[in-house]
């Protein structure tokens, strides 16, 4: 039926059917920069593919429900078993499904895969941010589990995997594997090392026992975890699977989940270890040594998601100056509004070229395993 009280006027259209990538001159003038010529043809293709997608109403409507729709906490199923499952709106598990598939945890050993992949990060955070996180930590933890082969041979395939798979299930069941991090608990976050989760060895090579928790567990419905505990040599990593290889559920008790301000699309959870079975990732107290290598690789998309952030806030607000009219003239004509516009776009551009920068140049696949051990005198990473 007609609206018959008013008509609506001087307000923006969504600003939907764009390519995200190339609208942002300072990101595709910096991919070209930084990646070989013979591959910049293919790879604006692929990146304007990614923009048109994430710039669609289609996607960025699922944006919208990922948020308006957050995570549930389902500890136990309705007959009183114990399942600690997180479940999503259909729109997260779309917007995963796509991420994935795009590459977007498919970095390591691709040429020029790091700048790409930051690019792409950089274009598929403005269709949904939250999302990102455990995208970024299954990316991450390619260069810690490559301290252990065996473990890298296993996992890696899957996780930088083109497939998405929802769902716990036995790991050398699924196609695609995602991963998260536990470090911080409450006596310590950033000073990882007053952790107090114990890890107990089994007879098993590697095979330990942990107890304890974890204060802060995003994205708790991944298949596997590097978790840091105090074995008997010290601090160390730990890969703890959702679901062991027999097929049964690890212990994995998901206290409750965070009610955060922010990043409300993703799960955040409280967790308890008890008699969770664990494997060393790394060597016994090189445990900082060992995640640090997931750490360094989730803080450049701490880098890349603001620069994300500030680049659709500068966009929302130009498009939105450029239709909206106040005391007889565009928003946009206004002096004064250009210049606020100006700096943030500035802004904006700056904090892109830096993102690309460094993922052209600040990562390193393989770390040594040589190097000099600092045991408890690591420096402690910054957490989350
Ligand atoms: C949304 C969200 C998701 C998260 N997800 C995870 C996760 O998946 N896994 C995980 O392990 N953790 C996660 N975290 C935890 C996060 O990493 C920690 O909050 C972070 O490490 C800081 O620890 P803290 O909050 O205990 O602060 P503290 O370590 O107590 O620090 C308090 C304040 O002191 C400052 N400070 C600390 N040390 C110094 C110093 N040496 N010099 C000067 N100032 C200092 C800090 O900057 C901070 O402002 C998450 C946090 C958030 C908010």
């Amino acid at each position: 039926m007609a609206a018959t009280t008013h008509t609506v006027t001087n307000q923006a259209p969504p600003l939907v059917e764009y390519d995200v990538f190339t609208a942002d001159r300072a990101l595709s003038e910096g991919v070209e920069r930084h990646v070989a010529p013979e591959l910049a043809g293919e790879v604006r293709e692929e990146l304007s593919w990614l923009g048109r997608t994430a710039g669609s109403a289609r996607v960025q409507e699922w944006g919208v429900q990922a948020n308006e729709n957050p995570p549930k906490l389902r500890t136990h199923d309705r007959y009183g078993r114990r399942i600690d499952e997180v479940e999503f709106h259909p729109a997260w598990h779309r917007l995963l499904d796509e991420a994935v598939a795009a590459r977007l945890t498919d970095a390591w050993g691709r040429p020029g895969g790091h700048v790409r992949r930051a690019a792409g990060f950089l274009v598929w955070t403005q269709a949904e941010a939250g999302h990102g996180c455990p995208l970024s930590m299954t990316h991450a933890a390619v260069p810690a589990l490559r301290t252990d082969p065996e473990l890298a041979a296993e996992w890696e395939p899957r996780l930088t995997s083109h497939v998405y798979e929802e769902g716990l299930r036995e790991p050398s069941l699924k196609a695609g594997a995602l991963f998260g991090m536990g470090m911080t608990e409450k006596q310590g976050g950033s000073d990882v090392r007053a952790n107090t989760t114990s890890a107990q060895p089994l007879a098993g090579e590697g095979e330990y026992l942990l107890t304890g928790h974890k204060w802060f567990c995003s994205a708790p419905m991944c298949d596997g975890f590097l978790v840091l505990a105090q074995a008997p040599g010290g601090l160390s990593c730990f890969l703890v699977p959702r679901v062991l290889s027999d097929g049964t559920r690890n212990v994995f008790r998901i206290q409750r989940l965070k009610d955060k301000l922010g990043n409300r699309s993703n799960a955040s959870s409280e967790v308890e270890f008890d008699g969770t079975w664990a494997r060393l990732v790394g060597e016994e107290g090189r445990g900082v040594r060992t995640i640090i290598e997931m750490v360094a690789a989730t803080r450049l998309d701490c880098v890349v998601g603001s620069a994300a952030l500030m680049r659709q806030s500068v966009v929302q607000a130009a498009h939105h100056a450029a239709y909206r009219s106040a005391f007889g003239s565009k928003l946009i004509d206004k002096p004064l509004m250009r210049n606020v516009l100006a700096d943030l776009a500035l802004e904006s551009e700056a904090a892109t070229t830096l993102a690309l920068r460094l993922a052209a140049g600040g990562t390193t696949a393989t770390p040594s395993r040589t190097g000099p051990s600092c045991g408890s005198r690591c420096p402690p990473p910054s957490t989350g």
